[in-house]
């Protein structure tokens, strides 16, 4: 991952995370949503998004596309690219995190090493362990170029993409996730109840 440049910098100590977590009456946690395009990552979190915010959780969704549009702009798809789009996205979900706000991410995120990556940046973080819950959008491809929101399957097949995710670049499946959706016999509702199951059990969110 990326090298430290700066010299000369020293951690300035903030507010205490407890503190601003018990004042704020929250808890912050990432919810890392992984899968290949169209696999319902960005519709679940989403509605699982609009749940939260209406029983008075915060929750903030980071999205891959819009992300590209501002922060990661300069950055494309080859491999070295992607591995930078998501430390950056890694190193936002943990302010957010942090803040005590509930980070919401719903990239491709196709690389096992880079996913454990931002688990070890959350899980090893200077004032403490930040909760990281991977989750695993388990959708077929099949079911996924059926679905084909964008058309990207389509243009990728036609070869005017190059380097798309589970057609001629590679996608790692988790081994070990927090929690397995599957999109193909659950419902948007069903997947949005087993994520605030797992909220719930790791005591981040109250039960409802
Ligand atoms: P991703 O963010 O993974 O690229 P999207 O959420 O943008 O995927 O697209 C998934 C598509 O699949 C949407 O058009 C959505 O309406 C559809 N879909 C159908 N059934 C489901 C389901 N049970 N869960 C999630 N998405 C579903």
């Amino acid at each position: 991952m990326a090298q430290q440049k700066a010299t000369n910098i020293t951690w300035h100590e903030g507010f205490n995370r407890e503190e601003r977590w018990k004042l704020l009456g929250s808890k912050g946690a990432t919810l890392w949503f992984t899968g290949l395009s169209a696999s319902g990552k960005s519709t679940i979190a989403v509605a699982l998004e609009q749940t939260l915010l209406q029983r008075g959780v915060n929750s903030y969704r980071l999205d891959g596309d819009n992300v590209r549009f501002g922060l990661n702009k300069n950055l494309g798809f080859s491999a070295e690219d992607r591995a930078e789009n998501i430390r950056r996205i890694g190193e936002v979900a943990k302010l957010f995190a942090d803040s005590g706000t509930l980070a919401l991410t719903s990239f491709i995120s196709p690389y096992r090493a880079d996913r454990d990556a931002c688990r070890e940046l959350h899980e090893k973080d200077k004032v403490g362990a930040i909760p990281f819950i991977e989750v695993f959008v388990d959708t077929p491809i099949e079911v996924c170029e059926q679905r084909d929101p964008k058309g990207l399957y389509k243009k990728a097949r036609a070869g005017e993409i190059k380097g798309f995710t589970g057609i001629d670049d590679p996608y790692e499946a988790p081994t070990k996730p927090e929690l397995v959706l599957k999109p193909e016999t659950m419902s948007v509702e069903e997947s949005v109840e087993a994520c605030l199951d797992m909220l719930t059990k790791h005591g981040i969110i109250a039960k409802a």
